[in-house]
């Protein structure tokens, strides 16, 4: 295949609330969409890089300047035999897993939609509906928070997943268990302690949590490895899995028992099912998490959704829950069940919402074959 334009767009998307980890407070969140064409087909994907090196290394700024100065010359130049072809194609680039993968995965929805196939089947999904949970960031108060799980519940999610940090964990837990004894739930602490917090963070081993996310430093697998090794609860690794060398380290040094895997960290759909297809054949559950995705970047989440490894339900969620207009015509929705259904139409099955990309666009570069 010839691709024959790129457009890279950044586009500013309000928040319906804050969302605040225990690293930053997002209001708006500033999203890199990439546009990639060929035979008059559009396949379109999103950077999960955020606007800050909080997260990861990487921003919305680094990846617009990796992906227009190392990958789209690349792409436009060559012959692109398929998508399961670029990250060979791109090795040569390391890290800045976000930028690749946000290609990579227009590369998916752009074959896919070219042969009329659904995005999901081609990458080896086997379901028709994901289970849906959510995240629920730091609240100004417990009361808050108890009233969003409430309404979150109602509305069928079957997973609650609450952010933790020091001073806003332990007490918050207790309070939720003691409303919602059965609930399932996890925490997520971003990293935000050290192994000389490893006899607080036992505590958590009262509460019957399914996992605690990321407790610790994200370089620090063997760290890790000693938490798990006193603690009952499974630890799940996000910030800490990169690559399929990392996932490999941890499950090696048994510094987690539950793995989230987001596509952009790890850099799109080949990696993403590397990391998946190891997990799987050890036993180890894996779940797909957000980045306060957009709907172009949800419907790729949808669909890795759907490998067969992915036994807990992720922070795959319903577009209101964070946009009040949203980039995909027809918002990614939740049943009362708490499910998505996955769509059977070519590439993600959810169509770019061109007029309103534009309308929230303060920034655009187009890249032509043979510099058109
Ligand atoms: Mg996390």
């Amino acid at each position: 295949m010839r691709i024959e334009c790129v457009t890279l767009r950044e586009i500013h998307l309000p928040l319906v609330q804050y969302f605040e980890t225990s690293f930053v407070r997002t209001d708006v969140r500033k999203i890199l969409l990439i546009q990639l064409q060929a035979d008059g087909v559009s396949g379109w994907a999103e950077c999960t890089a955020p606007e800050n090196p909080y997260y990861c290394h990487e921003t919305i700024d680094t990846a617009w300047s990796i992906i227009t100065r190392f990958i789209v010359p690349f792409i436009l130049a060559e012959q692109i035999e398929h998508a399961v072809c670029l990250p060979r194609q791109v090795k040569q680039i390391r890290g800045n897993n976000m930028g690749k993968g946000a290609v990579e995965a227009g590369l998916w929805d752009l074959f896919a939609r070219c042969q009329s196939r659904p995005l999901y089947q081609m990458i080896g999904g086997t379901r028709c509906s994901i289970d849906c949970g959510v995240s629920l960031g730091i609240q100004e108060d417990l009361e808050i928070l108890l009233d969003k799980i409430d309404k979150e519940l109602a509305a069928g999610y079957r997973k609650i997943k609450v952010k933790i940090k020091p001073g806003w964990d332990i007490a918050v837990i207790e309070k939720i268990r003691a409303k919602y004894p059965k609930v399932p739930l996890m925490v997520d602490a971003n990293g935000a302690y050290t192994s000389r917090d490893i006899d607080w963070l036992r505590q958590l081993d009262d509460f019957n949590l399914m996992m605690i996310e990321q407790p610790l430093h994200y370089e620090d697998l063997i760290e890790h490895a000693q938490l798990q090794a006193q603690l009952r609860t499974p630890i799940c690794l996000d910030e800490s899995i990169r690559s399929y060398y990392d996932a490999r380290a941890a499950l090696n040094l048994g510094s987690c028992r539950v793995m989230n895997i987001k596509l952009g960290r790890v850099g799109g759909f080949a990696q993403a099912k590397r990391i998946h297809d190891l997990c799987f054949v050890q036993g180890i559950p894996v779940w797909c998490g957000g980045m306060l995705e957009s709907g172009i970047g949800r419907s790729h989440n949808v669909a890795l959704s759907t490998l067969p490894g992915f036994t807990i339900p992720g922070d795959v969620s319903a577009s209101r829950r964070y946009y009040q207009e949203d980039t995909t015509t027809h918002p990614i929705e939740v049943s009362p069940q708490g499910q998505i259904q996955v769509p059977t139409g070519p590439g993600t099955g959810y169509e770019a919402d061109l007029p309103f990309i534009d309308r929230v666009t303060v920034k655009e570069e187009k890249f032509w074959r043979n510099g058109k």
